[in-house]
């Protein structure tokens, strides 16, 4: 843990549990799907990314939008 993480969550409790809960959802991604952001799916090999530039498993352009059902 670094000092600046330990004198940002001083200062600013609210916005550090936020980004904890953000990256604790960013590594449970592809398991549990209850974001509400755009979302993308590789159509080739279901690689699931938040970018929808390329695959980086194919590194193809590939990707297409995950619906929300
Ligand atoms: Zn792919």
């Amino acid at each position: 843990m670094s000092i600046v993480y330990t004198l940002k969550k001083l200062v600013d409790p609210v916005r550090v549990r936020m980004e904890e809960t953000e990256r604790k959802r960013l590594v449970e991604v592809g398991e549990s799907e209850k974001s509400e952001d755009a979302k993308y799916r590789c159509r080739v090999c279901g690689l699931e990314s938040r970018s929808n530039e390329y695959c980086p498993a194919c590194l193809a352009d590939t990707m297409e939008t995950v619906r929300q059902s």
